[in-house]
């Protein structure tokens, strides 16, 4: 890019010794110059390394030891960057929200607008963009028919290798009692569950991908980026989800700001809570914390545990967890769980169900283990690699579901592994292995034949390669898979490729029939 005069946003940015002041400087400035300038003003292309590398440092403190690479990767030095401030009313249902996002445009075809999701508007909430700034001057905003999708309207085209800086101005509402989508995104009045809130940028591969799920499947699909939110909440809330909290400041006897930082990750899940009691459990470098309700104290406490020996398996045979957090948090939603970057949001019913056996047969692990299990393992596959979750729901939940089958065989011996599969058929078989094949969209199946495919003849099909190729080929295809596309997005191609280069064999035919259904 040439270069473009330096404007008093970034400049600022100079000014402070510390990543974290970054958005109050950002914010103050920006408003400033809101008030007093509509012309483009431009990226500095230096000021916007300067700012990337003090959000990296920021967010590598969320990292553990083994993971810190991962924050000054040559392969992410230009995922977008994420400045956001969020003021979130005291009964934590009404957020107001001024985001700035650093983009820099990777693909060849130029683009004449940027399309952020807005997820929140597909889910049961609401969520309105009032204001949109391209690199300091006004934008054209146009919404999608559902306004699930807002398209900020560039002046210029954006080519390949060149960055803009697109500041929105939001407001959103977070439902009590929402039925949609699971309920994800609901709030209680003393927790809040702040699922899918803020507008994500979209994948442009040639064009924007920003089709959603019916209401049975899950929505994201997004690259990752680096973030600090800055949170203005009652002074009681314990904030717990996406990254860590990097700072908390008092504003006054009842308000204070709390500041997370998070990175590499494809989106940042909140949670606010007054009334919760928070376990912390240790594994390896990274702390557990459980945060329920204080009279589920004790299940927290069972929670934190199993999911450190989750996290003690699939470190060895997938590579360590690479955050020095995982959150999980109770609430009230008709989700068992809900998978998330650095977090795992568990239903409060699933929660207090019993510790009872998954099936009749005894010795295997409990429903309880199955559920926190999955969703631990959804760090790896949808967290570290990401998929298209609309499109290709296949990708992450079918392998989330085979490795949970191996951990409890590895915990509970062959009582565990036949559990695990009387389980799958009693669950998802029932009607016996449905014919339509794995690799579809969610909305091209039924809501019954979406759990039955995905969630129960998926693993099938890891299990009969491992039968064919032996458990080490199938682990070796998954460890080469999570390195080929770690912190990117895998394909259906991709997992072929990899458990192709791990079993020396053409899986052709296996495609075909499984997952293609030519
Ligand atoms: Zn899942």
């Amino acid at each position: 890019m040439t270069a473009i005069r330096t404007t008093l946003r970034y400049r600022s940015t100079r000014l402070c010794a510390l990543a974290i002041c970054l958005v109050a400087v950002m914010f103050s400035a920006a408003l400033a110059e809101e008030a007093t300038s509509s012309q483009p003003s431009g990226v500095d292309t230096s000021a916007l390394s300067e700012l990337r590398a003090a959000v990296h440092a920021a967010a590598s403190a969320g990292l553990i030891a083994d993971a810190q690479s991962d924050s000054t990767r040559a392969d992410l030095a230009d995922a977008p960057v994420y400045l956001v401030n969020l003021v979130v009313s005291d009964d934590l249902s009404e957020v107001h929200g001024m985001m700035e996002v650093s983009y820099t445009h990777q693909a060849s075809q130029p683009v004449d607008e940027i399309a952020f999701h807005l997820y929140a508007n597909g889910i049961g909430g609401r969520i309105s963009v009032n204001d949109g700034r391209i690199d300091g001057a006004a934008a054209g905003i146009r919404l999608s028919d559902e306004e699930t999708v807002a398209w900020i309207h560039l002046e210029q085209d954006l080519e390949e290798g060149q960055s803009i800086t697109v500041a929105l101005e939001f407001a959103a509402s977070v439902p009590v009692s929402n039925i949609a989508h699971y309920g994800i995104l609901t709030t209680t009045g003393r927790m809040s569950s702040l699922a899918h809130l803020l507008p994500l940028l979209a994948i442009f591969d040639g064009r924007w991908r920003v089709d959603l799920p019916p209401e049975y499947g899950d929505v994201l699909y997004a690259d990752v980026g680096f973030y600090l939110v800055a949170l203005e909440v009652p002074a009681d809330t314990a904030v717990a989800g996406t990254g860590f909290e990097a700072s908390r400041t008092t504003l006054s006897s009842e308000r204070v700001r709390v500041t997370i930082a998070a990175g590499p990750v494809r989106e940042v899940y909140l949670a606010l809570m007054k009334d919760t009691h928070a376990v912390t459990t240790t594994s390896g470098g990274t702390s557990i914390r459980v945060f329920a309700p204080p009279h589920l104290a004790s299940r927290a406490e069972q929670a934190g545990e199993l999911i450190a020996l989750a996290l003690e398996s699939f470190g060895d045979w997938l590579g360590t967890y690479p955050f020095s957090e995982l959150d999980v948090v109770v609430a009230p939603t008709r989700a068992v769980g809900m998978e998330f970057p650095g977090a795992i949001l568990i239903g409060e019913s699933s929660f207090v169900q019993s510790s009872t056996d998954l099936t009749s047969r005894s010795g295997g692990p409990s429903f309880f283990e199955v559920v926190l299990v999955h969703e631990t393992a959804h760090q790896w596959f949808h967290t570290i690699v990401g998929n298209d979750q609309t499109n290709l729901p296949w990708l992450d939940e079918s392998v989330v579901q085979y490795v949970t089958w191996q951990h409890a065989e590895a915990r509970y011996g062959a009582a565990g592994d036949e559990a695990f599969e009387q389980w799958l058929h009693n669950t998802y078989l029932r009607a016996g292995i449905p014919e339509a094949p794995l690799g579809l969209p969610t909305s091209a199946y039924s809501p019954s034949t979406y759990a039955s495919v995905i969630y129960g003849k998926g693993p099938l099909f890891y299990a009969s390669l491992e039968d064919e190729y032996g458990d080490q080929a199938i682990l070796a295809a998954l460890q080469l898979y999570l390195d080929e596309f770690r912190w990117k997005n895998g394909t259906t191609a991709g997992i072929r490729a990899a458990l192709e280069a791990s079993c020396g064999c053409s899986l052709g035919p296996w495609f075909e029939a499984w997952i293609y259904g030519n």
